[in-house]
């Protein structure tokens, strides 16, 4: 099998399966709520999970909340915060390329009569930073919602001048940043990003799916999304799952310390696949910038889906739109926001690379998109 979806998710590192199957095989883990002695080093333990998952992305203890998904964490720092903080004013600044866990809260947001300001994108996928300077100086704007690196693209945020921009313009405005598929790819260094709110996923980066993470700064209010029994400062009710955490601890510390080894064996392998394509006549729709782990690459004469299933065929395994959204049959939403014709991006597909790939197996896909064109009589 060959597996280029990692940006959909990822399979469980063998680090992250001791971790869970040796929780498994201890029994009983305690309620970090319980008083006696098996609740109190349960709670021990997730506040020392906890500690060093802040400490890996460089934030403080407190800060980090640990949840279900990037997509409970985007709902709870979106909604919450403008909830709790309505003062801030009834304005937020976003783009239509943002991941749907951002863009459904939006339009949530949207029909109780918030005013959402959607920037346009470049071809290369980046908003477009006269605009937000303009959108900036316009009116009091309570939130910013961006993603560091866009899911369907590779393509990277700008992020440091858009923080540069918020603190001169407009000091006020709060920023959530959705860094699901930057973490363990690239440098996350949450205090020196300067964000407010951001949003992690460990199925994506070789934990199990059930594991999130939101960063909340100190200081940052919102109403929580789960409301219960208090716990986690009371930001997110529920029993903790020390199990989750200690996953996502796992896959964390393995990405980091892998990363920039891998960084350099994607970039190869992302080098020699675009050059081969090219050759091949395909166009490639991630921007030269983007980050090696995604590459979207449209194949003329064949349907996204039509070529997934080719592919499928040979156990190759990439997507068409994100896997989040794909299953009504539609063309990228992302792509055509960039730019791209729809012809183009109806043929699009995108290939994610993670740290277990090869370079034999990108020199093997590349045969097999040789005999899918063969057996379809396409000119290369
Ligand atoms: N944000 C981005 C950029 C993503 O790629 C995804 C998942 O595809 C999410 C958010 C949602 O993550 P989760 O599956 O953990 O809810």
């Amino acid at each position: 099998m060959i597996y280029f979806d990692n940006s959909a998710t990822t399979f469980p590192s063998d680090r992250v399966r001791s971790a869970v199957s040796d929780m498994m095989a201890d029994g009983l883990s305690g309620n970090p709520g319980s008083l006696h002695k098996l609740g109190v080093a349960a709670d021990k333990a997730y506040a020392q999970t906890q500690a060093n998952v802040a400490r890996l992305l460089g934030a403080s203890d407190s800060e980090i909340i640990f949840t279900s998904c990037a997509t409970e964490s985007a709902n709870t720092a979106i909604r919450g915060f403008l909830s709790r903080n309505t003062r801030a004013g009834k304005r937020v600044i976003s783009t239509r390329t943002e991941h749907k866990a951002t863009l459904e809260c939006l339009a949530l947001l949207e029909k109780s009569g918030y005013d959402v300001i959607y920037l346009p994108v470049g071809r290369d996928g980046k908003p477009v930073l006269s605009e937000l300077e303009k959108a900036l100086t316009e009116d009091k704007t309570a939130l910013l919602c961006f993603t560091l690196v866009n899911n369907e693209t590779g393509s990277v945020l700008p992020v440091e001048q858009i923080v540069a921009l918020r603190n001169k313009l407009s000091p006020d405005t709060k920023f959530y940043l959705d860094a699901v598929q930057a973490l363990g790819k690239m440098p996350v260094d949450l205090h020196k990003l300067n964000v407010d709110m951001c949003s992690f996923s460990g199925h994506k980066i070789h934990s199990v799916k059930g594991t999130g993470v939101l960063y909340l700064k100190n200081g940052v209010r919102i109403d929580p999304l789960i409301l219960g029994g208090g716990q986690q400062k009371g930001m997110r009710s529920g029993t903790q799952s020390l199990l989750l955490a200690k996953a996502f601890e796992a896959a964390l510390e393995e990405a980091l310390e892998t990363m920039d080894a891998s960084h350099a064996d994607i970039a190869r392998i992302n080098g020699f696949l675009r050059k081969e394509l090219v050759a091949r006549n395909a166009v490639i729709l991630s921007p030269e910038d983007a980050l090696p782990n995604v590459l979207n690459v449209s194949f003329e004469g064949f349907e996204s889906e039509t070529m997934l299933h080719c592919l499928e065929m040979y156990d190759i395994y990439v997507s068409t739109v994100s896997a989040c959204s794909s299953k009504a049959k539609k063309v990228s939403y992302v792509l055509l926001e960039s730019g791209v014709d729809r012809k183009t991006a109806a043929n699009a597909v995108r290939l994610s690379f993670s740290r277990y790939n090869t370079m034999e197996e990108a020199e093997e896909f590349i045969r097999k998109v040789d005999e899918i064109y063969d057996t379809f009589a396409v000119r290369k």
